[in-house]
């Protein structure tokens, strides 16, 4: 990468864009609603399962400019979620600060391993065992996701919601390629838990984006 674009990248006025699309949140509580997603391509965490892994390396992904990658974004959606890889490995707040000056709602999704920036409408946290989140995110998070690939994954669910605030929600997610096995044991926990919800990924079962 020439070092005027890496600058770019480390200021966060260039991102390593992997995909953007219109389609329907599938996740947590903004379920169901229209949204446009940007994905940034770069993730260090590593989860065996993440069906993601093309996003891993940022060097894959060409970088662009923070005006190119929202272009066209806000006649299809105000709410845009921002996802991965693992966006806060960049500087968010030039990318959330221009989204917000035109009247967006910037919502993200993120593992926290790595210091929270920009400005948020909605913050989603889904914390990973191989890279935890730190600890500014916790108090902010607006939504919980543990994704549910086994049994200790209870507990580390656990672990998490002691660190979070009080209006944050809690979700338990079953990770997809276990849905079959965890999603009844998800159910017992939930009705037994009920401080917990259940979250599904809607858009893997309506077969879109
Ligand atoms: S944090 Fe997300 S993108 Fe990164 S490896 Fe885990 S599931 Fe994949």
């Amino acid at each position: 990468m020439k070092n005027e674009v890496k600058d770019l990248v480390d200021q966060g006025l260039m991102l390593p864009l992997m995909e953007r699309f219109y389609t329907i949140q599938g996740e947590g509580y903004h379920q169901g609603t229209a949204a446009y997603f940007i994905r940034v391509g770069g993730c260090d965490v590593g989860c065996h399962w993440c069906d993601v892994k093309e996003s891993w390396d940022a060097l894959l992904h060409p970088p662009t400019t923070i005006e190119a990658l929202t272009e066209g974004a806000a006649e299809k959606s105000k709410i845009i979620v921002i996802t991965g890889g693992e966006p806060l490995m960049y500087n968010m707040d030039p990318l959330t600060d221009m989204l917000r000056a035109n009247g967006m709602r910037t919502h993200i999704e993120t593992s926290g391993a790595h210091p929270l920036s920009g400005n948020w409408d909605w913050i989603c946290l889904s914390p990973k065992k191989r890279k935890l989140p730190t600890e500014e995110i916790y108090q902010v998070a607006n939504e919980l996701k543990v994704i549910v690939f086994n049994m200790d994954d209870f507990r580390f669910a656990e672990e998490q919601a002691a660190k979070v605030n009080a209006d944050c929600l809690l979700l338990l997610q079953p990770e997809w390629s276990k849905r079959e096995k965890m999603m009844p044991l998800i159910v017992d926990y939930v009705m037994e838990n009920p401080k917990w919800k259940v979250s599904l990924q809607t858009h893997k079962y309506l077969n879109i984006p």
